[in-house]
C-alpha cells in the first residue's frame, strides 16, 4: 500500500492553520490531524488528576491510558479524550496555556509522536496535520510543507475575534500577553521547538486572505499528487 500524502502546517497561534487545515482537508478528503488538541488533552487530563505539568514519572503513566479522537460534525472538528467531547474545556486560556508547558517535556513528545504517526498514515487518501513541529519532526519528509504565520497583533486579533463570538470577552492586551508567552515558550524549548523546517514554504497571512492561503497549499499538493 503506498504511503498517504501527507501534509504538515506549522506555525504560531492564531495564523491561521486551523481554518485552513479544515478546508483544505474537505475540500481534499483528506484526514485532519490537529496535533494542538492531542498536547491539550494531555495537558486536561493531567489537570483533572492534579498531576504536575513537569511530573514526568506521572505523565508517562498517565499517558500510557491517553486515547484521542476526531469527528467532524457541521463542519466543527470534535476532539474526544476517551469517548468525551472535549472541544470546548482542551481550549480555555487555563488549558492553552498547560498545553504549552506540557509540550515542553521530552516524555510526552516522543510518546506522542508515534501516536501523530499513526493518525496520519491510517488516512485513506491524504493526511493534513496542523502543529508547530510537524514539518521538522513528526513528518520530516512530508510531500507538502507550510509554514503559515502572521503578525502578533493580527493574530491576537484574530483570537479575541473568536472568543468574542463565543461569548467570552477578554481585553485584546491581555489575549496578546497570553499568545506572546505562549510563542515563547514554543520556540524556546529545547525539543522540537516552533520553527520552519529548512524546505517549509512560508506564507505570511497578515496581508493574504485565507482563502488565498487554501488555495496556494491547494495547488501545492495537486502540483505534488501529478509529480
Ligand atoms: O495548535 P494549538 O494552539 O492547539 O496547540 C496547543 C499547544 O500544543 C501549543 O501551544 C504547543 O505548545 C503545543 N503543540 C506542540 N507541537 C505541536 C502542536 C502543538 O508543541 N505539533
Amino acid at each position: 500500500m503506498p504511503r498517504p500524502l501527507i501534509v504538515a502546517i506549522d506555525g504560531p497561534a492564531g495564523a491561521g492553520k486551523s481554518t485552513v487545515s479544515k478546508i483544505l482537508a474537505r475540500r481534499l478528503d483528506f484526514t485532519l490531524v490537529d496535533t494542538g488538541a492531542i498536547y491539550r488533552c494531555v495537558a486536561l487530563k493531567a489537570r483533572r488528576q492534579g498531576i504536575a505539568l513537569d511530573d514526568d514519572a506521572r505523565l508517562e503513566t498517565l499517558l500510557h491510558g491517553v486515547k484521542v479522537s476526531f469527528r467532524v460534525e457541521e463542519d466543527v472538528n470534535h476532539v474526544f479524550l476517551e469517548g468525551e467531547d472535549v472541544s470546548d474545556e482542551i481550549r480555555t486560556p487555563e488549558n492553552s496555556l498547560a498545553a504549552s508547558q506540557v509540550s515542553s517535556r521530552p516524555v510526552v513528545r516522543n510518546h506522542l509522536l508515534e501516536l501523530q504517526r499513526r493518525l496520519a498514515l491510517s488516512a485513506t487518501h491524504g493526511a493534513i496535520l496542523e502543529g508547530r513541529d510537524i514539518g521538522t519532526v513528526v513528518f520530516p519528509d512530508a510531500d507538502v510543507k507550510v509554514f503559515l504565520f502572521a503578525n502578533p497583533e493580527i493574530r491576537a486579533r484574530r483570537r479575541f475575534e473568536e472568543l468574542f463570538q463565543k461569548g467570552t470577552e477578554k481585553p485584546i492586551d491581555q489575549v496578546l500577553d497570553e499568545q506572546n508567552r505562549r510563542d515563547r515558550e514554543d520556540s524556546q524549548r529545547e525539543v522540537a521547538p516552533l520553527k520552519p523546517a529548512a524546505d517549509a514554504v512560508q506564507m505570511d497571512s497578515t496581508e493574504l486572505p485565507l482563502s488565498e492561503v487554501v488555495q496556494r497549499i491547494e495547488d501545492l499538493v495537486l502540483s505534488r499528487r501529478r509529480a
